[in-house]
């Protein structure tokens, strides 16, 4: 890791006054959770503040009016507006660079608005995408309407069918994406086999790690591109806030991508990859579609955000401790007929999520009811009206655990025939497993389900 997490000192050596980075603390790599706590701050320089400052502001005053011309310009990197760049903001951005192991990252106003802007900055009217089918729902509604009403077209395929993927290729293809982990399935994502199909078509792959963090999963280790991820979920990690963020791994060569590579009209003709080189991509994103699209990310959901980064492995390994026991029971309970946690041997995704995920597949899962008396519908209204601790909401990663029907919620616009190429039955309930004392949720669980038998 380069020197922007150099705050902190390395273990081995005393501290240096007032977290300054010392020579040895330069040289050194630090490990995650050092990076969580401290990649992209050193202790404001004016006040000494410890904590990462809230720049609650939209502009920023410019040195002279040579230098304003050269920020527009690109010619000089600087705050110009908060819409384009914050210093809270950045601190998250390259917090998350820092953990996923990219080169760069951009905040966003959401998960969505990550997918969009990242989307986007590479596609135009006549493209088309090709997606896994099992993906966020909010994800599927922006590819199949919001597209098409920009004259972009996807296409949906079993997120590990290589074959189907390549078969789904076209010369109007300009984008391959998929989730780590496909929502709500439980579907893990065989991502070598992916990586390589994308290579030999020259075509960048989007992964939405939302569901593991870099915590559980770095896709960028297994040389996808671009990560997008909801902030939202497991980053901020108690339910306050929303944003989203799109990491750039460096290693893809954005000339292979005509519109990402030609000059750019709204800057005078000026070629990003070959001007930015690795950090072309994001620089076309962040001032051209973050510009245009003002998606961006407020400096205090930044500085919320960045308080859940500095815990996420502590409570990660907690998230997926308590979600291992509750979906272990579940598959033993008389009222379930099936778990779909990839942390169990019975999931067909054990294995791919011991090689992608060894600390862990997230703690969100589905699970059906085995009701003898009712609907599968109406079990699953029962089940969750009779839940006291989880809440009943459309989210997931929460410190609190949470439940949802997905069929009449999230996954209500789908069709028929949608819902049945996502994976989804009438009867499937979500759990995202929280932070509470295990025996407490199974507990509650377990009066649920009964309440369904009485
Ligand atoms: C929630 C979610 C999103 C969208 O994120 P928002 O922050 O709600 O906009 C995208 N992908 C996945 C997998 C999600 O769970």
């Amino acid at each position: 890791m380069s020197s922007d997490s150099s705050s902190s000192s390395s273990p081995s050596s005393d501290p240096p006054p007032n977290g300054a980075p010392s020579a040895s603390a330069a040289a050194r790599e630090f490990g995650f959770e050092t990076r969580m706590l401290h990649a992209g701050h050193v202790p404001d320089a004016e006040t000494g503040a410890r904590a990462v400052p809230i720049y609650q502001t939209t502009s920023y005053v410019f040195d002279d009016t040579d230098y304003a011309a050269q920020l527009f310009e690109l010619k000089q990197y600087g705050n110009i507006y908060t819409r384009i760049n914050n210093p809270t903001t950045a601190v998250f951005e390259e917090r998350m660079a820092a953990l996923s192991n990219g080169v760069g990252a951009i905040a966003t106003a959401s998960g969505m608005s990550a997918e969009l802007v990242a989307l986007m900055t590479m596609l135009e009217p006549g493209d088309e995408v090709v997606a896994s089918s099992h993906l966020y729902g909010g994800t599927r509604t922006l590819f199949t309407h919001t597209f098409d009403k920009l004259s972009v077209d996807a296409h949906f395929v079993e997120p590990n069918d290589v074959e189907a993927w390549d078969a789904a290729i076209t010369d109007d293809t300009k984008v391959l994406y998929a989730e780590s982990i496909g929502n709500p399935q439980g579907s893990v994502l065989d991502f070598e086999p992916l990586v390589e199909l994308a290579d030999r078509h020259d075509l960048p792959l989007v992964v939405d790690n939302t569901f593991c963090t870099p915590y559980l999963c770095r896709p960028i280790d297994w040389d996808v591109p671009v990560v997008v991820q909801s902030a939202t979920k497991f980053l901020g990690g108690h339910g306050n806030s929303i944003g989203g963020v799109i990491i750039d791994g460096g290693a893809f060569d954005f000339n292979k991508i005509d519109t990402v590579a030609e000059p750019s009209e709204s800057y005078h003709g000026l070629e990003f990859p070959n001007t930015f080189g690795h950090q072309g991509y994001l620089m076309k994103a962040r001032a051209e579609t973050l510009r245009d699209t003002g998606a961006s990310m407020s400096p205090f959901n930044a500085f919320m955000l960045i308080q859940g980064l500095e815990t996420l492995s502590v409570r990660m390994d907690r998230h997926v401790s308590n979600a291992q026991t509750v979906a272990e029971y579940l598959e033993e309970h008389e009222m379930v007929a099936n778990v779909a946690y990839p942390g169990l041997p019975s999931s067909p995704y054990h294995d791919l999520a011991q090689k992608y995920m060894p600390k862990g597949p997230g703690a969100i899962f589905t699970f059906e009811l085995d009701p003898d008396a009712m609907t599968p519908r109406a079990a699953g209204e029962t089940f969750i009206e009779n839940l006291q601790l989880f809440s009943h909401l459309a989210n997931v990663g929460d410190a609190r655990s949470l439940v949802l029907h997905p069929a009449s919620t999230t996954h209500q616009q789908l069709s028929e025939d949608e819902m049945r190429t996502s994976g989804l039955t009438p009867g499937m309930i979500r759990l995202s497993i929280g932070l509470e004392d295990t025996d407490d949720l199974l507990w509650d669980l377990d009066q649920a389900l009964h309440a369904i038998s009485q």
